[in-house]
């Protein structure tokens, strides 16, 4: 039989990423807790019909990139392509949007099915966070506040570009869809079929194709700008104002649309250069029409998602993983000889005077050198070497560290948990509070 291989696309994260996996939720938690969002979850598969009615018909996801199945029982499932659809649907129906503002974020798995490369898997990961029921530009300029927030952290701050782009109001959109859509029609022979079909459906698509001859027609088309209600460029001004305010830089990139439809207002993408063609590693905007289009009552909203693949990678390439981002072992114990029973009371001792610590006791022997090449693959801060004889147990044990940090030592078996401790406190403890 062939090995059995992960489908792909989809990947495995293993133990020596998961770390750096762990530093990026918990450092997300504490920006949105710091922010005051409330994490939501909901289903990885939904109904086909709501990432078709929030997404859009004519988008790529919808179109080209969605797992969709019929199951067993005939209903038509999707896995989640996106947050936004799911958490509104969430929201809505239990009653959370009701008169109400809420400040909400998520993570988790996504699937899309696109051609797999480098920071772009048919399986991958966000973090969201999505703000319900404030119409006003200044919960816009929050958002990009709480990721600007989140970058630093990371110790990002500057590395990341922030693209804005103000898309108008559905009316707007509306305006300038319809003018757009004459304007393709005059120059229909000019550009690739795909985008001639879309030209009635969805003619915003044609303007980020990358077909060539598309492509000048596309960039010289009328421009969203002068199609703008004074609302749409207030907001947009207002909003621009705050991020100034906040210490934010920007660029303006007119030709920013975002691959789904439900966006109104303010656009933006925080990108980067140093990934390769998969740059954006977070999108996001207001989205003030969705509630209502899935149902509800006119709520305004705003949001982002971060791609945490795309996040590792930028940490890993500009070589900025902190050491609490690397698996580390607080103490590890040696242990030579028949001293199981003894090693693991003094394992379990350790464990209950340092809750925060990890403490890995050695199971199995083995000589001390290849103990000793487990502890270094642990990267163990102190060791513990405990040497059973002919006598049974040992008396004393000797605290060492990997790297001569301190000088060798011996002490008593009662004594060993006051002096692993001070030697703990010359260090931080490996997972720490962030
Ligand atoms: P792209 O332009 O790269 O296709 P997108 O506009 O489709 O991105 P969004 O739907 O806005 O992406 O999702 C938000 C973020 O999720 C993106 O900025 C990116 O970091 C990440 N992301 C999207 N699709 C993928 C994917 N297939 N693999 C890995 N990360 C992804
Ligand atoms: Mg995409």
């Amino acid at each position: 039989m062939a090995r059995l291989q992960a489908i792909r696309g989809m990947n495995d994260i293993l133990p020596d990423q998961t770390a750096l996996w762990q530093h990026l939720e918990d450092s997300f938690r504490a920006t949105v807790d710091s922010f005051g969002y409330r994490e939501i979850r909901f289903p990885l598969i939904e109904q086909t019909r709501l990432f078709r009615r929030s997404i859009g018909e004519v988008t790529d996801i919808v179109e080209k990139e969605m797992y969709s199945f019929e199951d067993s029982g005939g209903d038509h499932i999707s896995l989640r392509p996106e947050g936004t659809a799911g958490c509104v649907r969430a929201a809505e129906q239990h009653g959370l949007l009701y008169n109400r503002q809420q400040r909400l974020w998520y993570q988790g798995a996504m699937f899309r099915r696109e051609r797999p490369q480098k920071g772009r898997y048919r399986q991958f990961h966000q973090f969201g966070v999505e703000a319900f029921g404030m119409a006003g530009p200044d919960i816009d300029a929050e958002v990009i506040e709480l990721s600007a927030a989140y970058w630093r952290r990371l110790g990002l701050g500057g590395k990341l570009k922030l693209e804005l782009n103000n898309i108008g109001s559905a009316e707007d959109r509306k305006r300038y869809g319809g003018a757009l859509g004459e304007y393709l029609l005059s120059r229909a022979d000019e550009i690739d079929a795909a985008a001639r079909s879309r030209i009635h459906s969805n003619p915003f698509r044609v303007l980020d194709s990358k077909h060539p001859g598309t492509r000048k027609v596309a960039d010289e088309a009328p421009a969203m700008a002068e199609y703008l209600s004074p609302e749409s460029v207030a907001h947009y001004a207002a909003l621009k104002e705050l991020l100034r305010a906040a210490g934010i830089r920007h660029i303006e990139n007119p030709s920013l649309v975002r691959g789904l439809d439900y966006y109104n207002y303010c656009v933006f993408e925080w990108t980067t250069d140093a990934l390769g063609a998969q740059g954006a590693v977070c999108g996001g905007g207001r989205y003030d029409g969705l509630v209502a289009q899935l149902g509800g009552r006119p709520t305004p909203a705003a949001g982002f998602a971060i791609g945490i693949e795309r996040l590792a990678l930028l940490l890993e390439t500009l070589d900025r993983i902190p050491p609490e981002a690397q698996f580390r072992a607080d103490v590890c114990l040696v242990v030579l000889g028949p001293a199981t029973t003894v090693a693991q009371e003094l394992a379990r001792r350790l464990r209950e005077a340092f809750p925060a610590r990890s403490v890995v006791c050695q199971c199995g022997g083995g000589k001390y050198a290849q103990q000793v090449k487990r502890a270094y693959d642990l990267r163990a801060d102190v060791l513990v070497v405990m040497e059973a004889g002919e006598g049974g147990p040992p008396a004393e044990v000797k605290l060492r560290s990997l790297d001569e940090r301190f000088e060798p030592r011996m002490v008593t078996r009662d004594q060993c948990v006051a002096a692993v401790g001070e030697l703990l406190s010359l260090s931080p403890p490996a997972r720490q509070d962030l």
